[in-house]
């Protein structure tokens, strides 16, 4: 499933940088993640990087965009050729497995 921001969003921006795949960028009125672009941060980090800088924790899971791991480590190698073999599985890079 991939992130949503909410509309509690404050635009304070710090988000958009974190975001291994580019996905997050400025909307029309809040910041707002690309689905097709969010991973979860599968394959990089054991939790969504936006929600773990998010002052306001308005980063959240969208229900209506169920994928699982595998599906999203995929589109992380896709989005990454270059890097498709150093992706992988771990408690360190995926929230699936992390303690
Ligand atoms: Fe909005 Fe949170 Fe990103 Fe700040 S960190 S721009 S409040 S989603």
């Amino acid at each position: 499933m991939s992130t949503m921001i909410t509309e509690e969003c404050i635009n304070c921006g710090v988000c958009e940088p974190e975001c291994p795949n580019e996905a997050i960028s400025e909307g029309e009125e809040t910041f707002q993640i690309d689905p097709e672009l969010c991973t979860e941060c599968v394959g990089f980090h054991d939790e969504e990087q936006c929600a773990a800088v998010c002052p306001v924790d308005c980063c959240v899971p969208d229900p209506n965009r169920r994928e699982d791991e595998a599906a999203l480590l995929e589109r992380a190698k896709a989005i990454h050729p270059d890097k498709a073999a150093e992706l992988t599985l771990s408690p360190q890079t995926s929230r699936f497995r992390a303690a």
